[in-house]
């Protein structure tokens, strides 16, 4: 694991006034652009040739770096470029979907808005499950094998999938069943199976709270809210359902886009408590605790019980909908707050603060 000592060293020999900040191009690149031009950083895009368009029609980018892939963030040259341009990078989902959290851990020398050690407990579905409950959150019950399904079940993949290949079922026999359906469709492969995670289903809608958690300001703020618009399974209510059991639909869960939610008002200190209470855990597990941006998934059920099934310890694409402004965002700052300005915000004021080395290990 890189040392903060080791980022710190990196960071004394950045020119402090010329920070740029810089991310992959991709999952909520533009909303953290923004964010950052608008509090007068330079921008650095990591970015494949077939998405430059969206940088040239949203011209937000100083330095466009063109990659094949996003693992060639690993390259030491690449790195070197990076370091030289004084770069901060703001991980987003694309990182550690394209990238392990061993590469991320031991090979990304540049300094990353985030916290390296929370990885493992964000990676692992075990552990995170563990730092979830210890802050006291209401989880769903796990299965350890599929012969132990007794209920309705989700059974997901490790990893930020963003909801593919994600399949529904009551039994073990529905379970093998639909995983076959699976592997046939292309969205598992065999060898998956030792690896879904078995998941009770909870039945209620799906909030995703975003937070802040301001190592500054030693606070953490409510920023955004919104769920998600899942392919296939958001469409299905539009198949009569005599017609659904006729074609043996499959609700599947990949991520297309989201909505912006305002939530009951008295849902709201607790899912305020909820964030806290996640971020002072995780102070103890990894200090300095979460930095930065977080989102906690959560289906509310009809007794407004609030489920957490997962966890997100950086910026989520769901903060894209506040991009301008958002409800929540708004009654802490105002006009124009939102994540990827927030996160500008914070290493601006760690800059002025000298402690930049706090937040870009
Ligand atoms: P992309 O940049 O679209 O390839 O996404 C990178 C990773 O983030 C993938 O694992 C996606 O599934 C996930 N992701 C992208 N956009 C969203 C979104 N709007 N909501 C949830 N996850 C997303
Ligand atoms: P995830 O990739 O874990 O964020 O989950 C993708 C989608 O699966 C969510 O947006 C939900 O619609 C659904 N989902 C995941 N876990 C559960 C659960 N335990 N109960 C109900 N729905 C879930």
């Amino acid at each position: 694991m890189i040392e903060a000592a080791e980022m710190e060293k990196i960071l004394a020999a950045y020119d402090q006034k010329k920070i740029s900040i810089g991310t992959l191009g991709s999952h909520s690149s533009l909303n953290i652009f923004k964010g950052s031009k608008e509090e007068g950083f330079r921008t650095v895009c990591i970015c494949k040739e077939k998405d430059v368009i969206m940088y040239k029609k949203f011209p937000l980018v100083d330095e466009l770096i063109i990659v094949k892939d996003f693992t060639e963030l690993l390259n030491p040259q690449l790195q070197e470029k990076l370091r030289k341009l004084n770069t901060i990078l703001i991980p987003h989902g694309s990182f550690t979907a394209y990238l392990s959290t061993e590469e991320i851990q031991n090979n990304l020398m540049v300094p990353m808005f985030g916290n390296r050690k929370l990885l493992d407990w964000e990676a692992n579905r075990k552990s995170q499950e563990e730092w979830l409950r210890q802050a006291g959150l209401r989880l769903p019950m796990t299965f350890k094998t599929p012969e132990d399904i007794d209920r309705l079940v989700i059974a997901k993949l490790q990893g930020a999938k963003g909801g593919k290949g994600y399949f529904l079922a009551n039994s073990p026999k529905a379970f093998y069943k639909k995983f076959k359906e699976m592997v046939k469709r292309g969205l598992l492969q065999e060898d998956d199976v030792g690896k879904v995670h078995l998941q009770e289903y909870a039945l209620g809608v799906n909030v995703y709270p975003s937070y802040f958690s301001s190592i500054i300001k030693d606070d953490v703020e409510l920023l955004a809210m919104d769920r998600r618009y899942e392919s296939a399974v958001d469409s299905i209510g539009k198949i009569p359902a005599t017609q659904q059991i006729d074609i043996d639909v499959n609700p599947t869960y990949t991520v297309v886009g989201n909505f912006p939610i305002v939530l009951r008002e008295s849902i709201l200190p607790e899912i305020m408590r909820m964030g806290d209470n996640v971020h002072k855990k995780a102070r103890e597990l990894a200090p300095p605790g979460i930095i930065g941006p977080f989102c906690l998934e959560t289906v509310i059920t009809d007794d407004l019980k609030i489920f957490t099934f997962e966890i997100s310890a950086r910026i989520v694409a769901g903060t894209n909908v506040g991009i301008g402004t958002s409800p929540y965002a708004y009654l802490r700052y105002g006009e124009n707050m939102y994540m990827g300005r927030r996160i500008a915000v914070e290493i601006k004021d760690a800059i002025k603060q000298k402690r930049l080395h706090e937040i870009a290990i």
